[in-house]
């Protein structure tokens, strides 16, 4: 297709060496020949070469003092990708792993996974290559202090408002809360993510794992099946991991894996949740500490796994749920998955699928929901925390979860009908790419050339 293969040789040549971004591009530029094809508006407009390239980028010196008095030096990122549907909404990462590309495939994605709620919300994302591992309380604090030093001139309550990622959780956003406060003098509702006692809603920390099993439960359900007596595996043991272990286990099916950067764990009767939430919510601990307390479950390190693979592929499965981080899942993975009986996939992490395993998957025909479609729970509810902060009103658990689980319900019936539109039923990459983009390209469209 000349078109992807322009628009990713621009993308090379003017930001040189941003794999993941080309990356995420390609996957949603592949998904768009039939709809360009049918309407030729969106090439009249320029829409693609619009919108691959951020409407801003903020990058930043995060200077900040560590315990020994010494100083440290962070990059710091925010990018604000597109506001035609609302203002800039997406999370920040802390993580080592961070730059320019890895930002801008995760903006990138949001665009698309924000029009999918039905939310008015536009796409961001933003974070840094500092490693917030092994950094005490205080070092946390300076950091995120600093960070907002800068960020706080580019973020408000109608213009960007940030949340959670990896490594960013309450903690981090009350830090930098506190520092946006403090800078602008303002109370806004300038985050998402918040603790529940100053502003947060109820329901925002299950949100994303629980928004994944909503998801599979409708994927499922359109062959006739349910999550109920089936085995699952699920990478993570992070936000998204652990509260999908939860619904999957409230829903009657049995998660019997968790990772962590460090290594896996493969329970078979089934993860101890009140075990997880102890050692990754309370003591910050490995998963090596998981099996000395179930002596039945194994403990595998990453050092030991074979090369190229992640072995929580290979264990036998019903349904999987990547929800670690990027290219978690490759070509070797997929196979081993299906060849394993492995019939539905649900993604709680953004991108965690190669192209050569999502390839396998569509040619399977088995139940796979991308990350745009299946983790959009966590920005939906964001959005439903905004919503609350407006009105200064705090809804009950129940009340925010009916709304999730009925925001994820409408996204599945989105997806899969306009993947039936374009006669690929059943491919939600398909249809989640051209229901997303296509909602975001017509407002800029309206919005004319800005
Ligand atoms: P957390 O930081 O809470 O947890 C991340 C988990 O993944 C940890 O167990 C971490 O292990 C593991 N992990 C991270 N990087 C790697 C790596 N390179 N290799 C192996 N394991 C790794 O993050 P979240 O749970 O919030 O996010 C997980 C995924 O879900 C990300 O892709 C994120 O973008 C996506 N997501 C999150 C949303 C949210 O609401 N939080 C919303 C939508 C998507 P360790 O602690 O050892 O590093």
């Amino acid at each position: 297709m000349p078109y992807v293969a322009d628009t990713i040789a621009k993308l090379k040549r003017t930001g040189p060496a941003e794999i993941e971004y080309y990356q995420a591009v390609e996957e949603v530029l592949m998904s768009l020949r039939p709809l360009l094809d049918k309407d030729a508006k969106y090439k009249k407009h320029n829409i693609i070469d619009r919108i691959v390239e951020p409407e801003r980028q903020i990058m930043f010196r995060v200077a900040w003092i560590d315990d020994k008095g010494q100083v440290q030096v962070n990059k710091g990122y925010r990018i604000e990708f597109n506001s035609a549907l609302g203002p800039y909404k997406g999370g920040i990462r802390l993580h080592p792993s961070v730059y320019a590309g890895i930002i801008k495939f995760l903006g990138f994605e949001q665009i698309f996974k924000n029009a999918l709620t039905g939310l008015a919300i536009g796409g961001a994302k933003g974070g840094s290559d500092f490693d917030p591992k092994g950094k005490s309380d205080n070092e946390i604090m300076r950091f995120c202090q600093s960070f907002m030093n800068e960020l706080y001139r580019h973020i408000g309550p109608t213009t960007d408002i940030p949340a959670g990622d990896i490594g960013v959780g309450a903690r981090e956003i009350g830090y930098m809360f506190g520092q946006y406060k403090r800078l602008t003098g303002r109370y806004d509702g300038v985050f998402t993510g918040k603790k529940i006692n100053w502003g947060g809603s109820l329901a925002r920390k299950e949100a994303t794992g629980y928004g994944a099993v909503y998801f599979a439960q409708n994927m499922l359900a359109a062959i006739g099946q349910t999550l109920e007596g089936k085995t699952c595996v699920v990478s993570g043991a992070g936000n998204v991991a652990i509260y999908t272990v939860e619904k999957l286990q409230q829903v009657g099916a049995t998660p019997v894996t968790v990772s962590d950067s460090r290594g896996m764990i493969h329970h078979p009767q089934g993860i101890n949740l009140a075990t997880l939430k102890q050692l990754k919510e309370v003591e910050g601990a490995s998963l090596s500490e998981y099996a000395q307390r179930h002596p039945e479950a194994r403990y595998t390190a990453a050092a030991d796994y074979p090369a190229g693979r992640n072995p929580i592929w290979s264990v036998r499965c019903d349904a999987a749920f990547p929800s670690a981080t990027q290219n978690e899942l490759n070509e070797a993975d997929a196979v081993a998955l299906l060849k394993n009986g492995c019939s539905c996939i649900s993604e709680g992490a953004n991108m965690p699928s190669t192209q050569g395993a999502i390839d396998k998957f569509l040619a399977a025909g088995i139940s796979y929901g991308p990350g745009k479609a299946a983790n959009a729970g966590g920005v939906a509810t964001s959005q439903l925390e905004m919503a609350q902060n407006a009105s200064m009103q705090q809804w009950t658990f129940e009340e925010v979860d009916s709304r999730l689980h009925a925001i994820m319900n409408n996204i599945y019936q989105t997806v899969s009908s306009t993947a039936a539109e374009f006669g690929q039923a059943g491919n939600l990459v398909l249809g989640a790419n051209i229901a997303g983009f296509r909602k975001v390209a017509d407002a800029m469209i309206d919005q004319g050339v800005v």
